[in-house]
């Protein structure tokens, strides 16, 4: 299994006060993945198997606003709690509240241990907030992944989704049972049901989904950097294609750094 600082993800949890308990290894070309596809079509579980094979962090979002909700209401600043109202309705945070925090953590994206992105960019204007950023610290992407899965196997797989409290894996009622009924395999933690997993929540997000972050298969595909995947079947399959087509672009990428090196030698 490859190292890196996944081990508590604290500056991305915390934000700038926090410290990841391990550094990460040095990679020659670091791997920069942005992970797409509806709520529920199994970007979490990519990004943490994807991982445990690169090493590159997994960075979600989502779980930036999940462990400030978990902190008590009188730390929370405002607009951290209008998120997660927003949250909990299963609509989209607003742009500027998501675009601020990303920002704060830009530390992240300059890891040398590389990132996964998950759940961000969500919008046409918070990838081009991204890409603004990227470009001004000299970063570039090696690929985004759009998992693509039909609207019903989505319901169904959001619905019997079941989370660890406090190590996050996650879990499926049907496809992928814990052993013993609500408690995790890995750490027996407790398992439980996102609030916006409820039927009410599933169709606005999915519809949140269609409108607002759909556009950005676009925009990526017009950068050459995408690449479709069929999101069916177990993870580990879904990872058995995910593979081929990330390393084919990483592989372009550091031999371009590389001939780049050699270049500059002259
Ligand atoms: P996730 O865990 O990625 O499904 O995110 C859970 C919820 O957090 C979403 O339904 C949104 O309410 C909010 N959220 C997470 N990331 C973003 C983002 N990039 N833009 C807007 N809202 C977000």
């Amino acid at each position: 299994m490859a190292s890196s600082n996944n081990g508590n993800r604290a500056a991305w949890l915390q934000g700038p006060s926090g410290h990841c308990e391990l550094a990460p290894t040095d990679k020659v070309t670091p791997w920069r993945l942005i992970l797409l596809g509806a709520p529920g079509v199994g970007k979490g579980t990519q990004a943490d198997l994807l991982h445990q094979r690169l090493g590159a962090c997994h960075l979600s979002t989502g779980d930036v606003f999940r462990a400030a909700g978990s902190r008590p209401d009188c730390e929370q600043s405002p607009a951290m709690r209008d998120a997660l109202a927003s949250m909990r309705r299963g609509e989209l945070v607003p742009d500027s509240t998501v675009w601020e925090l990303v920002r704060e953590r830009r530390a992240c994206l300059q890891c040398r241990g590389g990132f996964i992105l998950d759940g961000f960019p969500r919008t046409l204007s918070q990838a081009v907030s991204l890409a603004q950023l990227m470009k001004s610290e000299g970063l570039s992407l090696t690929a985004v992944v759009s998992y693509e899965l039909p609207a019903e196997a989505i319901v169904a797989r959001l619905a019997g989704r079941r989370t660890c409290q406090k190590c996050k894996a996650v879990y499926h009622i049907v496809e992928r049972p814990p052993q013993l009924e609500g408690q995790c395999d890995r750490c027996g933690g407790k398992l439980f049901q996102r609030e916006d997993d409820r039927p009410e929540s599933i169709e606005v997000r999915l519809e949140a989904y269609e409108r607002s972050t759909r556009p950005l298969i676009d925009f990526y595909s017009n950068s050459g950097l995408l690449r479709q995947i069929e999101a069916t079947g177990s993870p580990e399959q879904i990872l058995d294609r995910t593979l081929p087509e990330i390393d084919a672009r990483h592989l372009s990428q550091g031999a371009q750094q590389l001939w780049t090196a050699a270049e500059n030698r002259r």
